[in-house]
């Protein structure tokens, strides 16, 4: 089923159509212009299971399928920036030169990896990129970056004491970000491009490297740079993987959703899809439903 309605700024919903018509916004005054309207109002009509579903779980994709919900038109902002990016990466000005992307296209349906260029380093090999845009917090999980507090210590290596406030006397300390592979974390997008490279593999173009070329939206704050993000864009590498997990893991995922489809129901997504339930309190745009069905 399709997105039907907006959630307006009052909190209030308004039936999508209605709002795109003419003086048809209830508060009678635009949150958003038409333009940025039209363009989050719709999403893709589900037809199979995509790489870019990963990080989703099977209630989330069934339930979007078959069930009419609300869409909060501000909390599509970066979806937006994302769309665009894309948009102007892919402009055939600034993709001179690079593969067509039309062999993968019939292989996962609607979606289409977004570059696939020569390795200039290795011969008859090429470089799979994904571009995305997120935000710093995202950046961090996905590189592995963690703080802890280091003591500041002075020209004699003495730890510097704090002379005031409730802490008085106690070493004063600043925070410094270190790089654990342990917590970094690019699961769905490794299975993504996994996906994709095994389409273009088969098609005959052998993939020698995967990453995704990242905009971070937040770049340049100073919280962010506090944060051990220093610079604007960022490539992550992406491992291989087998591809028969890859299979294996997008197939046990089609059979979930088949099976909703089939019997009405699903179990909720679990702790990785749902982030710990923090996806379902203000984030999922099918909760109110999911909540109807109970566990
Ligand atoms: S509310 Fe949570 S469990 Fe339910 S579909 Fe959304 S993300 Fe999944």
């Amino acid at each position: 089923m399709p997105a039907t309605h907006f959630i307006c700024s009052d909190k209030e919903k308004i039936e999508i159509s209605q709002c795109l018509s003419m003086r048809g916004c209830r508060l009678n005054d635009r949150c958003c212009p038409m333009p940025y309207l039209r363009a989050v109002a719709f999403d893709r009509e589900y037809r199979g299971i995509s790489p870019s579903m990963a990080g989703n779980g099977a209630r989330l994709i069934w339930l979007k399928a078959t069930t009419d919900y609300a869409i909060d038109p501000d909390k599509r902002a970066f979806a937006i920036l994302g769309v665009g990016t894309h948009a102007k990466l892919s402009n055939p000005m600034y993709t001179h030169n690079v593969l067509s992307e039309e062999p993968l296209r019939e292989e996962t349906r609607q979606e289409i990896a977004d570059l696939l260029e020569e390795d200039e380093y290795s011969s008859g090999r090429y470089i799979l990129t994904d571009f995305k845009s997120f935000g710093s917090f995202k950046v961090r999980r996905a590189l592995g970056i963690q703080s802890r507090k280091i003591p500041v210590l002075d020209n004699y290596g003495n730890p510097v004491l704090l002379k005031s406030g409730p802490n008085k006397g106690r070493p004063k300390t600043i925070n410094e970000n270190f790089q654990d592979q342990d917590f970094a974390d690019v699961r769905n997008e490794t299975l993504q491009l996994n996906r994709y490279r095994m389409g273009f593999e088969s098609k005959g173009f052998p993939v020698s490297k995967m990453c995704l070329f990242v905009i971070i939206r937040d770049g340049g704050l100073q919280a962010t740079i506090n944060q051990g993000i220093t610079t604007n864009t960022i490539k992550i590498p992406i491992p291989r993987l087998p591809d028969e997990n890859v299979i294996t893991f997008y197939d046990e995922l089609e059979r979930q959703v088949n099976n909703a489809f089939k019997v009405g129901y699903v179990h909720k997504c679990g702790d990785y899809e749902s982030w710990n339930g923090r996806r379902c309190d203000g984030y999922c745009e099918v909760s109110e439903k999911c909540k109807e069905l109970g566990p």
